[in-house]
């Protein structure tokens, strides 16, 4: 991935609590190209980890992708929140921000190969990838419908840009407008196995696609998903002990920590890349104890077997977990 120094050439307030920010090369020069989908990994002062944000490309044509002079962002301050979008909403042109990519966890598939309607599904700000995929499509003369779920029009991202640029191709769900609403399995159920379905929004919009997709047999290649959230702690989650059964070493893991937080605290080295359970890098085996899946990575029949663990994300049933590391 390249590091890249890039500087905020404007920031503009897209509605009360997202705006979007430009950003080019500290030299002016092209950036390196990207697809829709792809992020950038931006270095948040005073935090470990970066922050990761979508490029939003809304027009899509060829240079916006392949030689772009700009990189377009649109953050949502959130509430509570660590530092990133806080930080990432008192950006002024002229700063300058440290930042790894493109990266691409989210890529349109065969995007010339099948003929079906692309049906994209964004809630709030998980417009910001749809919103590229939308362009990429159109500029590829795939077909696509773009169901875009908000709380209000008000608070809905690119909204104006999205209808001039996608016409009826764009449905918009307002919760405040009740002639717009089109609940979730309805859609679904208008959906055939042959059509590939991306989704990008709240945790419990994703885990409603995933579950019917489950129910109605949809193969699961044709489900693509980006989930913006880490792990967050969960009500009830517990304590537990971890044993590393390679190194000796044995751990606690607190309520609000992960697995791989508690193993970077010790000194470890894990090997891991997404930190939301959708990568499979951090997978490790279990020797004992009951794992708590939280992942989106294993199929039902690899959770079941419980022999493995994405050390990300989930947690444990038993009081002790050993694993293979
Ligand atoms: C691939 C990818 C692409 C992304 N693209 C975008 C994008 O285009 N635009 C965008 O705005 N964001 C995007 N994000 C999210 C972004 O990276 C940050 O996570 C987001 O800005 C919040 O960071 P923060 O530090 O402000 O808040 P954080 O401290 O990380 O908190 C974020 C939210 O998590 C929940 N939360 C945090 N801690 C807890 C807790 N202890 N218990 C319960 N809930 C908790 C809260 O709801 C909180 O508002 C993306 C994330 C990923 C992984």
């Amino acid at each position: 991935m390249a590091k890249l120094t890039l500087t905020v050439s404007d920031t503009r307030v897209e509605t009360p609590m997202i705006r979007s920010i430009t950003l080019t090369a500290a030299d002016g020069g092209t950036l390196p190209p990207f697809a829709a989908g792809a992020h950038l990994k931006i270095r948040i002062p005073g935090q470990s980890e970066p922050r990761c944000y979508s490029l939003v490309c809304l027009d899509g044509d060829e240079a916006a992708f392949n030689t772009p002079s700009a990189y377009r962002l649109g953050v949502r301050l959130e509430d509570p929140s660590t530092g990133g979008s806080q930080f990432m909403h008192g950006l002024q042109a002229g700063d300058t921000l440290e930042v790894e990519g493109p990266k691409n966890d989210f890529p349109l598939h065969d995007i010339h190969a099948n003929e079906q309607t692309v049906v994209l599904i964004a809630g709030g700000i998980g417009i910001t990838p749809i919103a590229s995929m939308a362009a990429a499509l159109k500029r590829a003369g795939r077909p696509f419908i773009l169901h875009y779920y908000g709380r209000s029009r008000e608070q809905m991202g690119f909204l104006q840009t999205l209808a001039e640029c996608h016409g009826d191709a764009l449905h918009v769900h307002a919760d405040d407008d009740a002639g717009t609403q089109l609940p979730l399995p309805d859609l679904l159920d208008q959906i055939n196995q042959k059509q590939h379905v991306y989704v990008c929004g709240p945790k419990g919009l994703i885990d409603a696609v995933i579950e019917q997709s489950r129910n109605k047999s949809w193969p699961n290649a044709h489900l693509h998903f980006e989930l913006f959230a880490n792990a967050a702690p969960q009500f009830g989650d517990r304590a537990f002990e971890v044993e590393l059964r390679q190194s000796g070493k044995v751990l606690q893991v607190p309520a609000d920590k992960t697995i791989l937080d508690v193993l970077e605290e010790a000194g470890c080295d894990p090997l891991y890349d997404c930190r939301r359970g959708e990568c499979g890098v951090c997978q490790a085996t279990v020797l004992e104890g009951t794992p708590d899946h939280r992942d989106y990575y294993l199929s039902d029949a690899e959770r079941d077997a419980g022999d493995v663990i994405q050390i990300c994300i989930s947690r444990s049933h038993s009081d002790r977990l050993v694993l293979d590391l």
